[in-house]
């Protein structure tokens, strides 16, 4: 048995659908670190911004469908089973209490996420329940407010693969993001356009068996 601790990478989205590049992105990174597992939360959405045709109900079985043969993915719907949108803190509070003080989580943000955190509901805690793991892309292109590089100046831990400890500190790791968005999808959808290959077989079988997105809907 190892005596490393467990880490779990953590990585939230809206996944409207799921694509290729958010998958690429989570198994990269659970490969890179070697994650015992790396769970796919998908988010409630306030109402307004639930399109009528895709419910809470279908991304959750599309993201499940897409990580169903791949042992390391692991869909956690604790964000989708409350009954109003969860802030962070409180996801992690829920997964601590589940899991431990002792697992090592890491919280993947993309750059542009991170240099945002400032807004985040008490944002300064996160790091007392978890790491942040912040996905730098080469064509990013958001600032740090001074605050935030205060705060990235004390956490910080150049070498992601020297994480210590359950939460504390903020790395990062370079990845090229494939280019496609879940906006993208949308919009060659609604305008009646194959998305083959953008997604897995089994999501785009979803998409067309639930007659999900349909030609004649507005890209959102
Ligand atoms: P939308 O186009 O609707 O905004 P999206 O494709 O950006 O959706 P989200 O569900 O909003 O997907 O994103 C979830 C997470 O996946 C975010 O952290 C986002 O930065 C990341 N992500 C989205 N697309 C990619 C990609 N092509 N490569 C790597 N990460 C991605």
């Amino acid at each position: 048995m190892s005596s490393l601790p467990t880490r779990i990478g953590l990585f939230g989205g809206t996944f409207d659908p799921v694509h290729i590049g958010h998958l690429r992105a989570a198994l990269e990174v659970a490969e890179a670190l070697a994650l015992d597992e790396l769970r796919l939360i998908p988010s409630a959405r306030p109402p307004h911004r639930e399109a009528p045709s895709v419910s809470a109900e279908d991304r959750l079985a599309m993201v499940r469908l897409a990580v169903a043969d791949v042992a390391t993915l692991v869909v956690d719907d604790r964000e989708l089973r409350r009954t109003r949108h969860s802030y962070t803190i409180e996801t992690l509070e829920s997964l601590r209490a589940e899991l431990g003080d002792e697992v090592q989580l890491l919280l993947m943000l993309g750059w542009d996420a991170f240099c945002g955190l400032p807004s985040w509901h008490r944002w300064r805690e996160l790091l007392e329940l978890c790491h942040i793991l912040v996905l730098q892309r080469p064509d990013a292109d958001s600032e740090p407010c001074q605050e935030l590089r205060d705060f990235l100046a004390a956490r910080s831990q150049p070498d992601p693969q020297a994480l210590k400890g359950p939460g504390g500190q903020i790395t990062f790791i370079w990845q090229n993001p494939l280019a496609v968005s879940a906006t993208q999808i949308r919009g060659l959808l609604a305008t009646g356009k194959s998305i083959r290959f953008l997604v897995p077989d089994a999501v785009l079988d979803y998409i067309r068996t639930h007659g999900l997105y349909p030609a004649s809907s507005e890209p959102r």
